[in-house]
């Protein structure tokens, strides 16, 4: 059986140093010293400032939208955030949660991430942020974005929880808007187990966030905001930083499976288009299909022979009810570029320690059901114009 991701565990012999320090100084959570050292390097390595750690990915969300003002007290009922529906549900139910509703904006088909111009569709009276995604670490147009939010008087929150470390035009892409949250799950590339953080642009908010994180009360015998438990504990904190120990290898890992697979497939599937000034950080393996019926063949071919691919993202969250019944594109409606794809997509399994022999029967196993249905994008035959099968520069 190979998995579609395998959580990354560090060498024991360092876990257990770091899990020695925890014995002696007893301290188990509440910012204790391995959680500041990890809080330091990550800085230093994602090169931002303004970090913040938090217990993870959806509360990092949730803890944003409070410290800039988006959700919270102040925030009016009916106010919304223009959001991308293609990406993990988290994105949009962290929304809901905090009282807001998506104002679901469709997304490029070639990138994936959400399209500026439909984003200055949907913006309302009621949009109280943006929160575009860089889906699968693919950075966002995120000049346009930011253009259209100062225009607006709007926040920006991107949601990086597959952009750890990806750079853009020289620079952290995780310095960009107001905040970017990042997820640290066992499955995403640098993990805690579970952990999370938020880059801010400002001190300020990162403080008003800080102190949100810790239950509004940071000094003894005193409570000064309304806030709640967001907090990474230390032995979260000493897996991070055996991580981030060992992070260079499961890069270079990732790399080469991630190209192994590129130069095998590229002519059978569709893959994303990579922004031309933003780095790779080789996060998933996503390959697009002309039909849900043919992806399904693929599906089955893989499973026989037991290997997980993983149907990610599906559904397009403008499909589903509890998010957003309003925009639930009914029957006889046409399909959204987010929906198409949502319907086409596989994720092919990527993780150190996938061996090259494996990738390779991946790979086979993929050309083999493609040449069953007689389908390949880009190759001689494809009924598709040229430019439509082929991979194409984005604009931007
Ligand atoms: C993983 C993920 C999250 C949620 O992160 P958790 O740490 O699991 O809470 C949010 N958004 C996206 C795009 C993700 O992939």
């Amino acid at each position: 059986m190979i998995p579609v991701t395998r959580p990354y565990l560090p060498a024991r012999a360092r876990l257990e140093r770091y899990l020695d320090s925890i014995y002696n100084s007893h301290c188990l959570t509440n910012n204790g010293p391995l959680t500041q050292q990890l809080g330091e390097r990550l800085a230093e390595y994602l090169d931002v400032e303004h970090l913040l750690l938090v217990g993870n990915g959806t509360l990092a969300l949730q803890i944003a939208y409070r410290a800039l003002g988006v959700s919270g007290p102040t925030a009016e009922e009916g106010w919304n955030a223009v959001t991308t529906p293609f990406s993990f549900v988290a994105t949009t139910s962290s929304l809901k949660w905090d009282g807001g509703k998506p104002a679901f904006a469709d997304i490029d088909p070639d990138t994936w991430c959400v399209d500026a111009h439909r984003v200055v569709e949907a913006i309302s009276p009621c949009s109280r942020a943006l929160v575009p995604v860089h889906v699968f670490g693919n950075a966002c147009n995120v000049e346009h974005l930011e253009a259209i939010a100062a225009r607006n008087g709007l926040p920006v929150i991107y949601d990086g929880a597959h952009a750890f470390g990806v750079r853009y035009k020289g620079k952290s892409l995780l310095r960009r808007g107001d905040a970017t949250t990042l997820s640290f799950h066992a499955t995403k590339i640098f993990h805690c187990i579970e952990g999370g953080a938020i880059i801010f642009r400002c001190r300020e908010d990162l403080e008003t966030a800080r102190l949100m994180t810790q239950f509004g009360t940071l000094q003894r015998d005193r409570i000064d905001a309304v806030g709640i438990n967001a907090k990474l504990n230390e032995f979260q904190a000493a897996m991070g930083l055996c991580i981030l120990d060992e992070i260079d290898t499961v890069l270079t890992q990732r790399a080469d499976i991630w190209e192994r697979y590129r130069t095998q497939l590229t002519d059978w599937v569709r893959l994303q288009v990579w922004n031309p000034k933003a780095t790779q950080n080789h996060a998933y393996f996503p390959i697009v299909f002309e039909s849900e019926a043919v992806l399904l063949q693929v599906l089955t071919a893989l499973g026989a022979r037991g290997i997980e691919a993983r149907r990610y993202f599906y559904p397009s969250l403008d499909d589903v009810a509890c998010l957003s019944p309003a925009q639930v594109h009914h029957k006889g409606k046409q399909q959204s570029n987010a929906q198409s794809l949502a319907s086409r997509i596989l994720c092919l399994p990527i993780y150190p320690g996938l061996t090259s022999q494996q990738v390779d029967v991946i790979c086979e196993t993929v050309k083999e059901s493609l040449g069953h249905v007689g389908i390949a994008f880009g190759m001689p035959g494809c009924t598709k114009g040229e430019d439509q099968c082929r991979t194409k520069p984005s604009p931007n």
